[in-house]
C-alpha cells in the first residue's frame, strides 16, 4: 500500500507528452523553499483540522481521520490549520487499485510519473506498479525525485523506469543541508550514476535569492555535458513556510536574471 496526495490525470509538465501524474505523500527532506510542505510529513491523527472543515468532509472514525473526497469543496482550511505539514486529503492505495486508476485514462496519455512528497520512499511499490503498467498498458513510467535515495542499490527501480527527473538543488554541501536539512552526496552519486545509464530525462535547480546559484548551475551543466536537459525555475513565494520566506524573501528572480542563469547551462560559457 501506499500514500496517495493528489492524481493529474493529464498533465504536459512532468515529463514528455500527456501523462498522469501521481503525488506520493511523505518527504524526506524538508526544502525552505517548498511550495507543497503539506506533502511532507504522514498525518498523526491528531484531529486538529476536523473541526475547520465548513462541509464536514472530515471524520473521525477509529482514532483516524477519515476525509470524504466527495463532498469536500477544497478550501483547504485543513492545511492550513495542520502544523504538522500534513494534509488529511490523502488516499491509499494498493499497487492494483492504482493500477485501474490508470487503466481507466490509458487511452489518453503517453505515461505516467511519479512524484511527491518524494516517492521513491515507496520504491517496492513502484517496481510492483511499472511492472504492471509497462506489461498490461504499454505505457512508459518516469520517476520524478529528490534523489536521496542511492539508486545504484536500487537496480530493479532504475531497470523498470524510463526516465528519471533528477533535482539538484545544490552543489555545495553546506548550503545543501541548509536548505533540505541533509547532505548531497547521494544526490550527486545518482547525477553520475544516471548519466551513465542513460535514465536521465531532465535535471532540475530551483534558483532561489541567497543561495549560491551560480556555483551549482555551472557544477551540474559541466557534468551534464548536455547529455540531456537541464531545467531551471524560478523561486516563487507561494505556499512557501515562514522560514523559506525568511531566507528567501518574497520576490524571486526576474525573467531577465533567469536568462543570465539560463547562460550558466552552456558549458562553453563556464570556463
Ligand atoms: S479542503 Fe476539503 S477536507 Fe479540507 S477543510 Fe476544505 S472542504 Fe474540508
Ligand atoms: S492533517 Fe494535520 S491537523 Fe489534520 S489530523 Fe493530520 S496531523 Fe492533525
Amino acid at each position: 500500500m501506499a500514500l496517495v496526495n493528489k492524481i493529474i490525470p493529464f498533465s504536459c509538465i512532468d515529463g514528455p507528452g500527456n501523462r498522469t501524474a501521481i503525488f506520493f505523500q511523505g518527504c524526506n527532506l524538508r526544502c525552505t523553499y517548498c511550495h507543497n510542505p503539506e506533502t511532507i510529513n504522514m498525518c498523526t491523527n491528531c484531529g486538529k483540522c476536523v473541526l475547520t472543515c465548513p462541509v464536514e468532509a472530515l471524520k473521525i472514525e477509529d482514532k483516524k481521520v477519515v476525509w470524504n473526497k466527495d463532498i469536500c469543496v477544497e478550501c483547504d482550511n485543513c492545511i492550513k490549520t495542520c502544523e504538522n505539514l500534513s494534509t488529511p486529503k490523502t488516499i491509499e492505495y494498493s499497487v492494483e487499485e492504482l493500477f485501474e486508476e490508470i487503466k481507466k485514462i490509458r487511452p489518453f496519455i503517453q505515461g505516467i510519473t511519479v512524484s511527491g512528497g518524494e516517492c521513491t520512499l515507496n520504491a517496492d511499490f513502484l517496481v510492483k506498479l511499472f511492472t504492471k503498467v509497462k506489461r498490461e498498458l504499454n505505457l512508459t513510467c518516469f520517476v520524478d525525485t529528490n534523489g536521496t535515495l542511492d539508486l545504484s542499490q536500487r537496480e530493479d527501480l532504475v531497470n523498470i523506469t524510463d526516465k528519471f527527473m533528477l533535482d539538484v538543488k545544490c552543489m555545495d554541501k553546506d548550503e545543501h543541508i541548509k536548505i533540505t536539512g541533509k547532505k548531497n552526496e547521494i544526490v550527486i552519486k545518482n547525477l553520475h550514476y544516471l548519466l551513465e545509464k542513460d535514465k536521465l530525462h531532465e535535471v532540475r535547480t530551483v534558483v532561489a535569492p541567497n543561495l549560491n546559484n551560480e556555483y551549482t548551475i555551472k557544477e551540474v551543466a559541466k557534468i551534464i555535458d548536455n547529455k540531456c536537459r537541464y531545467k531551471l525555475n524560478a523561486y516563487r513565494k507561494y505556499g512557501v513556510r515562514k522560514e523559506g520566506l525568511e531566507l528567501h524573501g518574497e520576490v524571486g528572480p526576474n525573467e531577465e536574471e533567469m536568462k543570465n542563469f539560463y547562460n550558466y547551462t552552456d558549458i562553453s560559457n563556464n570556463i
